[in-house]
């Protein structure tokens, strides 16, 4: 039995168009484009159509930073302290409500334990509903560093090498580093440079071993260029970037994921928080757009990231996206112009 879907708009992950189908055969997409080019139907083939006016379509979104046990309120501390089952079933609700905002896959990084890994399992099984789930259980951070609410504390490349094999033994399908301090929570402030070359060689090391990707939370550019050298796969936040490290993380093909909205949202929402904490907020927001503009002419690849549950709230997951700097905006942009024309 095939299902003919005839709508307003699509956008097939290249071009937007009007006027365009969706054939599903045996409960998948067989086939998407401009209704003119539509395979017709077989003889003998049973064919059902379904008229959906004004529907705009686009294919699964992916979030590269979310955090599923947070819910991102704006008492940040008081939510770190939460207990293992309480962030399981809040972890559980956002992955449904992540779904349902139309992101298909999301990568968890950090917990308070396990307990994405365990979802992510019961969702590839069938059992829950809920995107696909990439996640990295713990954070790796240094004393004092920030993510150690909820993280786990490995200093020197020995423990850094011990707590990435403790994650990859729990399940962890990427590994989260903590290269630098960040604006939230008790830990160190965004410029400082965590952890050492030998301790992120330690985690890069034992995470590709594995056959696992690595990616880490980084603000200043020090920080940044020894994640770089030290051969990471991807950057998170990237908010100092000057040129000398643009060029480094290019020429290393490292990935950044920006994530602008976690900022805005703390910005907007500056009278419920410490002062501390909007000093640093504007610290590396004055830079942020400028920097992630230049690495983009620059080449470097950029993912989109939300980082729900750290200050942004899940069902605000797809606004964020249009917080992408002008010459990224290419999804976004086109299917809201789209879907105003092809529809109300
Ligand atoms: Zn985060």
């Amino acid at each position: 039995m095939r299902t003919v879907i005839e709508i307003d708009g699509l956008f097939d992950g290249t071009s937007a168009m009007s006027d365009a189908t969706i054939v599903i055969e045996d409960g998948e997409i067989a086939w998407a484009g401009k209704r003119s080019r539509a395979p017709k139907t077989p003889k003998g083939e049973k064919s059902r159509t379904v008229r959906a006016a004004g529907g705009f379509a686009v294919p699964g979104l992916i979030n590269c930073h979310s955090h599923l046990t947070l819910e991102g309120s704006a008492n940040f501390e008081a939510e770190t302290r939460q207990s293992e089952a309480a962030a399981a079933l809040k972890a559980f609700r956002n992955a449904r409500l992540t779904l349902r905002s139309g992101v298909t896959t999301v990568r968890d990084l950090g917990a308070n334990g396990s307990m994405v890994v365990e979802l992510a399992r019961h969702i590839e099984r069938g059992a829950l509903e809920g995107p696909r789930i990439i996640a990295a259980a713990r954070g790796i951070t240094i004393t004092g560093g920030h993510g150690m609410e909820v993280g786990r504390i490995a200093d020197g490349a020995d423990a850094v090498r011990a707590a990435t094999r403790e994650q990859i033994a729990v399940g962890a399908m990427v590994i989260k580093l903590f290269s630098t301090g960040g604006v939230l929570g008790e830990g160190a402030g965004p410029e400082l440079a965590a952890y050492t070359p030998d301790e992120t060689r330690a985690a890069v090391d034992e995470a590709h071993r594995a056959g696992v990707r690595i990616t880490t939370h980084a603000h200043g550019a020090e920080g940044m260029r020894i994640a770089a050298e030290c051969g990471i796969d991807s950057i998170e936040h990237a908010t100092l970037l000057d040129q000398p490290t643009i060029r480094l993380i290019k020429e290393k093909d490292v990935a950044l994921v920006p994530t602008f909205s976690a900022l805005r949202r703390i910005i907007d929402n500056g009278s419920a928080l410490p002062a501390r904490v909007m000093e640093r907020a504007r610290l590396v927001a004055t830079k942020h757009q400028e920097g992630i503009r230049s690495a983009h002419k620059a080449g470097v690849r950029i993912a989109a990231g939300t980082d729900a549950g750290y200050a942004v709230q899940h069902a605000r997951a797809l606004r964020a996206r249009a917080r992408l700097p002008r010459r990224g905006r290419t999804l976004s942009d086109r299917g809201a112009r789209r879907g105003d024309a092809g529809g109300r």
